[in-house]
């Protein structure tokens, strides 16, 4: 099974091979295949070709996941607290809804790993893939508000670049 620098350099060499298609599946597909698309196509694309190794806890791109899954947990548990807490004096409020805070990200932290599918179960396969890139298709969309030809081929580069680590594996499956 490849490494992480082979799966990386691998999404980063092959790119121009998936602008390529890209601007050939355009004529049908209406991509919007601008500078600024082409280029977080690249990220999307570069990130997907490691994603699913998420499923290895050793896994680089899984460590590095971790601290910040379990920062957004952290952040979103200090925001739900800090509402309901009255105790006086404002820091005192702050730091016992961050002592919270940081108890939910601490569980996060090892949740993480709990949760997570085995390695090369579910998420090393063409339906996850499939989740990456409708997920990149709304963040470009709807987080960035880009046009929707534009949105579209981020979501084709990002399940281009999962389904290109998916095929490196041998992993190469619908579920
Ligand atoms: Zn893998």
């Amino acid at each position: 099974m490849p490494n992480y620098d082979v799966h990386v350099l691998s999404g980063i060499v092959s790119y121009p091979a998936v602008v390529v298609l890209a601007g050939l599946l355009s004529p049908t597909l209406h991509f919007g295949l601008t500078p600024t698309a082409l280029i977080l196509g690249y990220a999307l694309y570069v990130l997907g070709s490691d994603l699913p190794d998420m499923d290895h806890p050793n896994a680089l791109i899984h460590r590095g996941t971790k601290p910040i899954v379990s920062v957004s947990v952290g952040g979103a548990v200090y925001l739900w607290v800090i509402r309901y807490l009255h105790l006086g004096a404002e820091w005192l409020n702050q730091g016992a809804a961050w002592a919270v805070g940081a108890v939910g990200a601490f569980i996060a932290w090892f949740g993480f790993t709990a949760v997570m599918p085995r390695h090369r179960g579910v998420v090393h396969s063409l339906f996850f893939a499939a989740i990456y890139g409708f997920l990149a298709f709304l963040l470009a969309g709807y987080g960035l508000g880009m046009r929707f030809g534009e949105a579209l081929y981020s979501g084709f580069a990002a399940f281009s670049g999962y389904t290109l680590h998916l095929t490196l594996d041998g992993s190469l499956k619908l579920v």
